[in-house]
């Protein structure tokens, strides 16, 4: 649509993987081999799942962050540059690029290791370099696969320069640093990353509503819970806690579900969406996601989204 070419814009500061993605009949034990049913090599890592389900959902977008320069590095600068993204605040570092080793057993279950190599190069020099990035940008995401210094350096950045502030806290170990919650506007954790940030549980609408409270006592504005198939609680600073049902769909794989959430949500605020408007339209691209199988092969285009509106 014409006014995505002039407005929408979003810039994603965060993770590029190659994901090394095997199905085994069962985890392995300690020191057993086990043969595996399949491999795929496939792009991932939350920063470039955001990216590619932002642009996929309607906005421009830029990536910055850290490759490689290797393989899996120009393979996924190719891939961000395939789906429009703009790839100038990418730089290419030291380090082997980030990779994520993922078993999947025939439950459904994973098991993964991910080593974080060039995404771990990205630090507040990186952001300084690439301030024009965020400067161009109606909307910043932010999560926490880089260095804790230059997901802060981000935030103060784009705070500074007057941008809707997202920050997806994942993964999450513990509570954030007492300063980074006044530099975000939404704060999007799933309900294990609020737990882990309110000390909280987060398991329920209910329990979700309590722990997004904590956090916004904490410095936070807005917080936006997802939980999974029970959808979002949305706790804006203007209003009372709001939970938004999930379209209902037939689960094959909720890989990068929260990731497509979180572009769909970012390139909506950016086209100027209310939050509300906002919320439902990255919950239906969140549960289209879900209906397919994989990370970024599963995240729908803005019009597959706008038809299955047409149904819902
Ligand atoms: P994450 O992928 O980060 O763990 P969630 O599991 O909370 O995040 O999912 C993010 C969003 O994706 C949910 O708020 C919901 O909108 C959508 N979603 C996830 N699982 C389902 C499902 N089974 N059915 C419908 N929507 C889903």
């Amino acid at each position: 649509m014409a006014h995505n070419q002039t407005a929408a814009r979003v810039t994603v500061v965060g993770s590029l993987n190659m994901d090394l993605v095997v199905r085994a009949p069962r985890l392995p034990h300690p020191g057993e081999t086990l043969a595996g049913r399949t491999f795929a090599q496939v792009a991932g890592g939350k920063g470039g799942n955001q990216a590619v389900a932002a642009a996929r959902l309607g906005a421009r977008v830029s990536m910055l962050g850290c490759l490689g320069a290797d393989a899996s590095g120009a393979q996924l600068r190719a891939g961000l540059e395939a789906e429009g993204i703009d790839c100038t605040a990418l730089e290419t570092g030291a380090e082997a690029s980030g990779v994520a080793l993922i078993t999947v057993d025939d439950a459904s279950q994973n098991a993964i290791v991910i080593v974080a190599g060039s995404n771990g190069e990205v630090t507040p020099a990186t952001i300084a370099r690439h301030e024009a990035a965020i400067a161009a940008a109606d909307v910043v995401i932010c999560q926490l696969e880089t260095p804790p210094q230059a997901v802060r350096a981000a935030l103060a950045a784009a705070r500074r320069l007057g941008k809707i502030v997202i920050l997806n806290p994942a993964p999450a170990t513990g509570p954030l640093p007492a300063d980074w919650l006044p530099l975000v506007d939404y704060l999007i954790p799933n309900e294990l990353e609020a737990a882990a940030l309110s000390g909280l549980r987060a398991d329920s609408p209910d329990a979700a509503a309590q722990a997004a409270a904590a956090l916004q006592a904490a410095g936070a504005r807005n917080v936006l819970v997802t939980l999974g198939a029970r959808g979002v609680l949305a706790a804006l600073e203007d209003a009372a806690a709001t939970h938004y049902d999930a379209p209902k769909v037939a689960a094959v794989d909720t890989t990068a579900a929260g990731d497509t959430f979180i572009g769909g949500f970012a390139a909506q605020l950016a086209q100027g969406a209310s939050v509300g408007a906002a919320i439902r339209f990255a919950q239906r691209a969140a549960a289209l996601s879900v209906t397919r199988a994989g990370a970024q092969p599963s995240i729908p285009t803005r019009a597959e989204v706008d038809a299955f509106t047409s149904f819902a």
